[in-house]
């Protein structure tokens, strides 16, 4: 079967991988076990690195995949907890009007912060880690993490919304 193959460390973004556009989990490219095995190792290296959130394509995989967990002061400091989730095929359904400021880092881009203009909510659908389909109207950080782990799937980074004359300088 299909094993996949996951880096132990987190990419960093001269990495070829990082920019590609990952496809949908399918259970009959990618058995439930792998998947699986993904989302623990992606847990692994998120809590190992202090982050909030990982994709799949951070540790190698081109599956739309993405993980977030927050307890208590991490890299953000105080933001309000959030339990341990897996979002697989994730879906954005619609966004909020309203758009706010936050200080955006990234595990695959070091040693940068980047205020980000984002919708404030946004519904979307996705499996979760019991591949249970669930959709919902997330709001305030969870909507952050989610919305910068979201880019990553199509191989976005941080530092592709700066100017272009500052995206070499990070
Ligand atoms: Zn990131």
């Amino acid at each position: 079967m299909n094993k996949l193959e996951i880096s132990r460390e987190v990419l960093d973004d001269t990495d070829p991988r990082l920019r590609q556009k990952c496809v949908e989990w399918r259970a009959d490219s990618v058995p439930a076990s792998e998947l699986k095995r993904l989302l623990m190792e992606m847990k692994e290296t998120m809590r190992q690195e202090g982050g909030v959130g990982l994709a799949a394509p951070q540790v190698g995989v081109g599956l739309r995949v993405f993980v977030m967990e927050a307890q208590g002061n991490m890299r953000y400091g105080e933001i309000s907890d959030i339990p341990f989730q897996a979002f697989i095929n994730p879906k954005i359904e619609k966004y909020g009007k309203k758009t706010g400021k936050f200080e955006e880092g990234c595990l695959s881009v070091r040693d940068c912060r980047i205020s980000m203009m984002r919708p404030k909510h946004l519904v979307a659908t996705w499996l979760d880690e019991n591949l249970r389909p669930r959709r919902k109207r997330l709001k305030g950080v969870e909507a952050r993490i989610f919305q910068h782990e979201y880019d990553h799937l199509d191989g976005i980074l941080i530092k592709d919304y700066l100017p272009e004359e500052w995206q070499n300088l990070v």
